[in-house]
């Protein structure tokens, strides 16, 4: 029932790994806007894969935290929808089944260096975190060829020297060399979690995104995911890469800055209104 107009569709994808920051509070505040600017609809997704990090206490912490600044949603692991599960621990059979059809497109080759990127291809790599230009040691490289009971990952094979371009509701054209700016990435971690490339793109396409908003941080990772949209046949949304906050020394806002979490803000009387009142002045 394809309209050609689709309906906006926008995502708020907390991970619960800790609680929510400034930082965080702005990219979900400008993903709320957009999505109710644009009379769309907004998911709230909840990217617990990280189990070795996620905690209940901020899962309840995003959603009491969201609720204080004053967002909504109109499907969530809250609240239920057509799209449900809105948790990615629950989606496990959903990204095997994107990882099949990788691997039967020959996108993905079985990587055996065991590195600790290998490990934390589960978070999205911030600012900081990004891995150094894998130099392609196990490209060639197949399942049936591996010793029995080898422990592998799944890595996807870019194009290198290939472009990938794309334009950026705020910042307009993009452009990324596959190979010089980010090298194969992993896809399937070796202890049979999925990495967030391939949950992030499996969500956004199942749960009908047509705006991702996300920090300008992930600007490289938008680029590796529009490869895997391209490997799977499927349309890529649109996307809007907001500012960073940063502390008074410049530093992009992490977990550590405890005092710039929203509950200490909230504890120290600051208010929504306020928060989002600047942000408001910059949107403009
Ligand atoms: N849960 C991810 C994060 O907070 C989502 C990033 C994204 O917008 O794709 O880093
Ligand atoms: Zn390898």
């Amino acid at each position: 029932m394809s309209t050609g107009h689709p309906t906006y569709r926008g995502r708020l994808a907390p991970s619960p790994t800790g609680f929510l920051h400034l930082g965080h509070a702005r990219t979900f505040w400008t993903a709320w806007r957009r999505a109710r600017a644009a009379g769309g609809r907004l998911v709230l997704r909840n990217d617990d894969l990280d189990r070795d990090r996620v905690r209940p206490e901020f899962i309840r912490g995003f959603l009491e935290d969201l609720r204080w600044l004053g967002l909504d949603w109109d499907e969530g692991p809250d609240c239920g929808g057509p799209l449900r599960p809105y948790s990615q621990s629950e989606r496990m059979s959903h990204y095997a089944t994107v990882l099949a059809q990788l691997r039967a497109g020959g996108w993905i080759y079985p990587c055996t260096c065991s590195r600790r990127d290998i490990l934390s291809a589960v978070a999205a790599p911030h600012a900081g975190d990004e891995e150094p230009v894998y130099p392609g040691s196990c490209r060639g490289r197949k399942l049936e060829e591996l010793p029995a009971g080898t422990r592998f990952s799944w890595r996807f094979r870019v194009p290198d020297g290939g472009s990938v371009g794309f334009t950026d509701a705020r910042l307009g054209p993009q452009v990324f060399v596959a190979g010089r700016d980010f090298g194969d990435f992993i896809v399937w971690r070796h202890d049979g979690l999925p990495a967030y490339q391939l949950a992030c793109v499996s969500d956004d396409i199942a749960m009908q995104i047509t705006e991702v908003v996300r920090g300008a941080d992930l600007l490289a990772s938008t680029a590796r995911q529009l490869l895997l949209y391209r490997a799977l046949g499927a349309e890529p949304p649109g996307f809007f890469h907001g500012p960073l906050v940063t502390d008074e020394s410049g530093v992009r806002l992490a977990k550590r800055h405890e005092s710039l979490s929203l509950r200490a803000l909230r504890a120290q009387g600051r208010t929504p209104e306020e928060l989002c009142a600047g942000w408001e002045c910059a949107s403009v």
